[in-house]
């Protein structure tokens, strides 16, 4: 679905979490005014379609009530109109109530997409969160009971967290059966509380490696719920560059890619095990990613002296590959461990 996103940075929350510069991450340093918006929307919007406008980037249903429905006003027409089916909000887990939820409805909300980032309650409370596990659950069920779409955001690799904290929280998220998640694991952005943890050496982020092969776990065990991650990593914007807003982390601008070539190479690996220079088809579209990031899975394979001899075949499914003659799914083959039990 297609979304025209405007970002209100930081807008409505009172909240100073520790890893949060919402001004670097959505590249905007001010939230438009309902007017700008108002007068944006024309521009992009096409004559008909089917996506949601979107408000990113604060608590949206912690802004002053007048202010929500201004915003939400402005776009009914375009929603009357045919030009855009819905809208969307992000907010936090503990802003959703009773009323927040009819005033969202009301003004023609469509999707609810909740900051979780972890469900371990050290977790949320040493990044300074002001809410505990249990909020997700009931933002969740309350949403569900009125019919709108929930989209769930996870962060890998926060402070107090890790590999296991973040499969672990997972394995929450995915049990309130959301619409689609996020991830995003955790970088240190320069005028954060995080940042001085970083320099005074109380924080480590995860290495840029580590978190690609934690997301590519986690993408496979959504894959294996049948639900959608529809972002890997931080977008990239101008100001995610070291001398910028980014001060240390496992942030990449092709994130989801490495990560998408992470589960080929784990697929592959598995499957050619002990059929040296055997050629694997795979379809034109997956080709980038069964190859890696420059390359990066075939010098894999090269350098446990192994070759990796790629052929693209329109016939092949997406998702698949074949070799000698046999055909095998990239999620049957890329096989990882059961999440361990929640604790
Ligand atoms: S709740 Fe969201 S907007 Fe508010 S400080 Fe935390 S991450 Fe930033």
């Amino acid at each position: 679905m297609k979304v025209y996103p405007f970002f209100i940075p930081h807008a409505g929350c009172p909240h100073h979490c520790r890893f949060c510069q919402q001004q670097w991450l959505s590249g905007h340093s001010a939230a438009p005014s309902p007017e700008q918006v108002a007068g944006e929307l024309p521009l992009l919007l096409p004559e008909q379609g089917d996506g949601e406008v979107a408000f990113y980037g604060g608590s949206f249903t912690l802004l002053e009530p007048a202010l929500q429905r201004d915003y939400l006003q402005r776009v009914r027409p375009f929603i009357a109109r045919g030009q855009v089916s819905g809208i969307r909000i992000s907010t936090r887990p503990d802003a959703i109530g009773e009323e927040q939820v009819t005033r969202l409805q009301q003004g023609g909300v469509t999707t609810v997409e909740l900051g979780c980032q972890s469900f371990s309650a050290e977790v949320l409370a040493a990044v300074g969160r002001g809410h505990g596990p249990q909020s997700a659950g009931r933002a969740v069920a309350l949403l569900r009971s009125r019919s709108l779409q929930v989209g769930l955001q996870l962060m890998p690799g926060l402070p107090g967290g890790g590999p296991r904290e973040a499969l672990q929280s997972l394995r929450h998220a995915l049990d309130l059966e959301p619409d689609f998640l996020r991830i995003y694991p955790t970088v240190v952005l320069r005028g954060t509380v995080l940042e001085d943890d970083f320099q005074q050496g109380r924080y480590r982020p995860l290495a840029l490696d580590e978190a690609v092969e934690l997301c590519a776990e986690m993408l496979w065990h959504c894959r294996e719920a049948g639900v959608p991650v529809i972002r890997l990593g931080l977008q990239a914007t101008a100001a995610l560059v070291p001398d910028q807003a980014l001060v240390a982390g496992p942030y990449h601008p092709a994130f989801g890619a490495l990560v998408r070539a992470r589960l080929w190479r784990r697929a592959l690996a598995t499957v050619l095990a002990g059929q040296a220079g055997a050629e694997v088809r795979v379809h034109p579209a997956d080709l980038s990613d069964a190859l890696g990031q420059r390359r990066g899975n075939r010098h894999y394979f090269e350098e446990r002296g192994r070759r990796l001899a790629l052929r693209c075949d329109g016939g092949m499914a997406r998702d698949h590959f074949a070799v000698d003659g046999r055909t095998y799914a990239l999620q049957a083959a890329a096989v990882f461990q059961p999440i361990p039990t929640l604790s």
